[in-house]
């Protein structure tokens, strides 16, 4: 079976650097994984769709395999989907299914060789692997591959996932065994989607920390489409079907979708900062949209810590389910004071000087007739590092608010998360140094709140114990081995 990798025709994007036009001060989402199987559509430019209404979960490089007979046609590159791909370029990537990524770096950096989907070959052909999460035991688990003789071309932990399945397949394996066996060497957060010559595999780890939905598409015969979220379902008019189960393995071939549970202990811990601020608030999980659970979430906020003020609003677009739930339940209107740029996004143009040192502007504009004289309750799903809520609240002051009062629907995030989400080392997240107290000071607003930690999970509806909630408490689902958690757990290491 021969990969063949489509030439770039336009390499100066790989080698520009985009720029943020904002400093990022929100954890950022590792990945959007995306896969079809349907031999009489177009399943490159499905994946493509499907990965644009992915695009919030990694904006750093794209990149899809589509598998045609004996070919594996790859593209990938650095940048943003509509970037990378042109449709002439689509065209050349006929297949019976396709597996797509949009990356964030958590694990390697941000490099084009890092791009996926990564490809393998083995003896029964090459496999695409598309990782959404991240492993806790990569340098036992790159070491025990190097043993048994695998070679890497990334420094990601997604193509030591491929090397372990090729590794598995070359000892005399089939598909599903091989992934089986390769799956029991890898520790930590995986949502996996992985093209073969003969089918499509959908995984996530015993935990299902990472999210991964099933959807079908076409009625006679029904095919099947995998995605991190309902809305890359959405967007292609695919048919949300059921969540891949923790533990689960399913397999999509021309006879259907089989499955198969290979963890003997699978334990629910889906992220909860998924249904906080990462997946899109259109995506729907536990049978509801994300926006109805984080309106929730503002209403729960308000009778937690309301104050008296004229007008809430919310940080666009993060903060206004929760801003308009807040307003729900404490009876003070809600109103729009920031207006957002939609179309600044990402920029390969650096901002002058000047334009670094007046804010937020770039990407927020306060309205100065809405907030000139108000009492204004601003409210946001996190904070991390806090550098862009003071600006936002110098922003406030600038316009005219008389006095500014900070609501986060989320606790305080005092630990750093192992498992795929980039939430920076310990010391640089503003709540683990600092009281509730000193953030308000910091922060220069008259009062700040926090959502309870009890609050945000018993709005879930869901049992409490079905989440991963360690980036407040520290209490982490998978054991995270020591030499893992000293990269990140600095103050511990300064304590100790
Ligand atoms: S540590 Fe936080 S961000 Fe990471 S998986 Fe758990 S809840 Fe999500």
């Amino acid at each position: 079976m021969i990969a063949q990798e489509l030439p770039n025709p336009d390499e100066s994007l790989s080698s520009a650097h985009c720029c943020e036009s904002q400093p990022a001060d929100k954890p950022e989402e590792a990945c959007g994984v995306f896969g079809v199987y349907a031999p009489e559509e177009e399943v490159a430019k499905l994946t493509y769709f499907g990965l644009y209404a992915l695009q919030h979960r990694g904006q750093e490089s794209a990149g899809i395999a589509t598998f045609e007979e004996d070919q594996v046609h790859l593209y990938k590159d650095m940048g943003l989907v509509s970037q990378v791909f042109k449709e002439s370029i689509l065209n050349k990537m006929p297949g019976i299914l396709a597996v797509g990524h949009t990356r964030y770096s958590t694990t390697g950096s941000s490099r084009r060789a890092n791009a996926q989907p990564a490809v393998v070959e083995t003896r029964l052909g090459s496999l695409a692997l598309a990782h959404n999460g991240n492993l806790v035991n990569t340098p036992e688990l790159r070491q025990e591959l190097e043993k048994r003789g695998g070679n890497f071309n990334t420094t990601t932990d997604s193509e030591m996932i491929a090397v372990a399945i090729a590794q598995e397949v070359d000892r005399g394996k089939e598909w599903l065994e091989a992934a089986i066996s390769a799956f029991q060497l890898c520790s930590g957060a995986y949502s996996l989607v992985i093209g073969t010559p003969v089918g499509l595999m959908g995984a996530r780890d015993p935990n299902g920390i990472r999210p991964l939905v099933v959807g079908t598409i076409g009625e006679d015969p029904v095919r099947y489409v995998l995605s991190s979220e309902t809305c890359g379902l959405d967007i292609i008019g695919a048919d949300y079907l059921r969540d891949v189960e923790p533990g689960e393995l399913v397999w999509i071939t021309e006879k259907g979708l089989a499955s198969f549970h290979w963890s003997p202990k699978p334990e629910r811990k889906l992220c909860i900062f998924e249904m906080i601020y990462f997946a899109r608030p259109d995506s729907i999980m536990h049978d509801e949209t994300l926006y109805t659970y984080r309106v929730r979430l503002g209403q729960q906020l308000a009778r937690e810590s309301y104050v008296e003020a004229d007008l809430v609003m919310g940080v666009p677009d993060s903060g206004v389910p929760a801003a308009i739930g807040f307003s729900q339940v404490s009876g003070i209107p809600y109103g729009e004071g920031l207006i957002k740029n939609r179309y600044v996004g990402r920029t390969f143009i650096q901002p002058t000087q000047h334009m670094r040192e007046s804010g937020i502007r770039m990407k927020l504009n306060p309205l100065k007739d809405v907030l000139a004289g108000k009492r204004v309750i601003i409210v946001d799903d996190s904070i991390v590092r806090g550098t862009t809520s003071r600006k936002i609240v110098k922003a406030l002051r600038e316009a005219g608010a008389k006095e500014v009062h900070m609501r986060i629907s989320s606790p305080p995030v005092t630990h750093p998360c192992f498992y795929g989400i980039d939430t920076d080392t310990q010391d640089q997240l503003i709540a683990a140094t600092k009281s509730v107290e000193e953030i308000a000071q910091q922060l220069r607003v008259d009062s700040l709140a926090y959502l309870s930690w009890k609050g945000m999970l018993e709005v879930t509806g869901e049992d409490p114990n079905s989440f991963c909630s360690a980036c407040f408490t520290g209490d982490y689902p998978i054991p995270v081995p020591e030499n893992v958690k000293r990269s990140k757990l600095i103050l511990e290491k300064i304590e100790a």
